[in-house]
């Protein structure tokens, strides 16, 4: 498989990352929410100065691509007054905080929300991607997004602080919290472990002293990919992706926009939706199944076009399997194995089954012509199940 250079720097607003199609503007929209307001701006700004449609991502962020570098400082003066971004860009780095969507009025949530971002702009600097997750609302939904420390429910009206690669953590009442996280943030930076930027709570969870490992079990939630849900609308963004018009219109729908880091926003209160681009809120699409990563042209590192030949396989995918087409090894869009996989290389798309993008193929020097015209090619001559 051919390699692929590894960025460690992960992009702001005000640091935005080059890519082939322009920069790459990430947004961390305070508190995990947008405003109305917000949305129908942020939507204008990705129609005005990106691509036309601002990407989700699986940290619960928003991305607008293909800003021209001459366009970024009218694109942050646009972006100012929507209150989206830091004025201080070290703070706005810090602001890794990814907040449960399904919190409710009076449960404190937004409060500790608040508290962390705080804690996080008074931390001792942090690797670039460490972050936190907010998972306090009735039962932890976070548990597959990339977090190094977890604040969930834990026994009787305590919350329990959990970093990562451990089974248990601290119990602590709430307003213990900002403390007690704070705390575990200064023991990370004293242990040398991400001097490169890139370490992570995982690698340093061995050193942590017992008490803070007891033996509560991560719990974890099984959620709709889209539809109704808690009282609200997951409305899933096809590849990630949203058309600005459709941002702006669920603005017209929503009293709030939560982002989720199932490349999806979760709408309290709404039930239903008209059809619009983009959206899907049909828990049966096939296309919940498919992930595909920005491919060629959008990033220099692909060595095809991933969108067209995964929304043309989409319907041919049988129930419950999932499909990953990457435009390298990489694999950005779907980091773990995928049932069917389709990798881009200089050779032609190579195929794998139960793989990760880099793994070994089983067929390589496929065409997306190919693939399009015959899908049985994606399947296993023995037809053997995949899960
Ligand atoms: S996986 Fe896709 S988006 Fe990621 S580097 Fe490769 S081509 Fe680019």
């Amino acid at each position: 498989m051919s390699g692929f250079k590894i960025r460690g720097a992960c992009p702001g607003a005000l640091r935005p990352m080059a890519s082939a199609d322009g920069l790459v503007v990430r947004i961390r929209p305070p508190l995990g929410r947008l405003s109305p307001a917000q949305a129908r701006g942020l939507a204008q700004v990705a129609a005005s100065f990106g691509s036309g449609e601002v990407e989700l991502t699986n940290r619960a962020n928003l991305q607008i691509r293909s800003v021209a570098e001459a366009a970024h400082p009218d694109l942050i003066a646009a972006l100012s007054p929507l209150g989206l971004i830091d004025p201080d860009p070290e703070a706005e780095r810090a602001r890794n905080l990814i907040v449960t969507p399904f919190h409710r009025a009076g449960d404190g949530t937004q409060e500790l929300a608040r508290a962390l971002t705080d804690v996080l702009r008074a931390a001792p600097p942090l690797p670039a991607k460490f972050g936190l997750a907010l998972d306090c609302g009735e039962a932890p939904v976070l548990g597959g997004a990339s977090a190094d420390i977890r604040v969930e429910r834990g026994a009787e009206g305590r919350l329990l602080i959990r970093p990562d690669g451990c089974d248990g953590g601290q119990e602590v009442l709430a307003e213990e919290v900002p403390a007690a996280v704070l705390s575990l943030l200064r023991w990370f930076a004293t242990q040398g472990i991400g001097a490169d930027g890139r370490g992570r709570m995982r690698d340093a969870a061995a050193r942590l002293p017992a008490p803070r490992r007891p033996a509560f079990p991560a719990r974890a939630a099984h959620l709709p990919p889209a539809g109704p849900i808690a009282g609200g609308l997951l409305a899933a963004a096809r590849f990630g992706r949203l058309p600005a018009a459709t941002l702006a219109a669920l603005a017209d729908y929503a009293t709030e926009l939560r982002l989720t880091p199932w490349r999806a926003v979760y709408l309290p209160g709404i039930d239903t939706l008209p059809d619009m681009p983009g959206l899907i809120t049909d828990p049966a699409d096939p296309l919940l199944r498919v992930a595909a990563c920005t491919g060629a042209p959008g990033c220099p590192q692909a060595h095809a076009e991933t969108r067209t030949l995964a929304q043309a396989l989409a319907p041919h995918l049988p129930p419950g399997r999932h499909l990953h087409v990457s435009g390298c090894a990489k694999g950005c869009a779907h980091p773990g194995p995928a049932d069917i996989t389709l990798t881009a290389t200089p050779e032609g798309f190579a195929l794998a089954h139960r793989a990760r993008a880099a793994d070994p193929p089983a067929r390589s020097g496929l065409n997306a012509a190919m693939l399009i015209a015959s899908p049985s090619l994606l399947f296993r001559t023995d037809d053997a199940p995949f899960l």
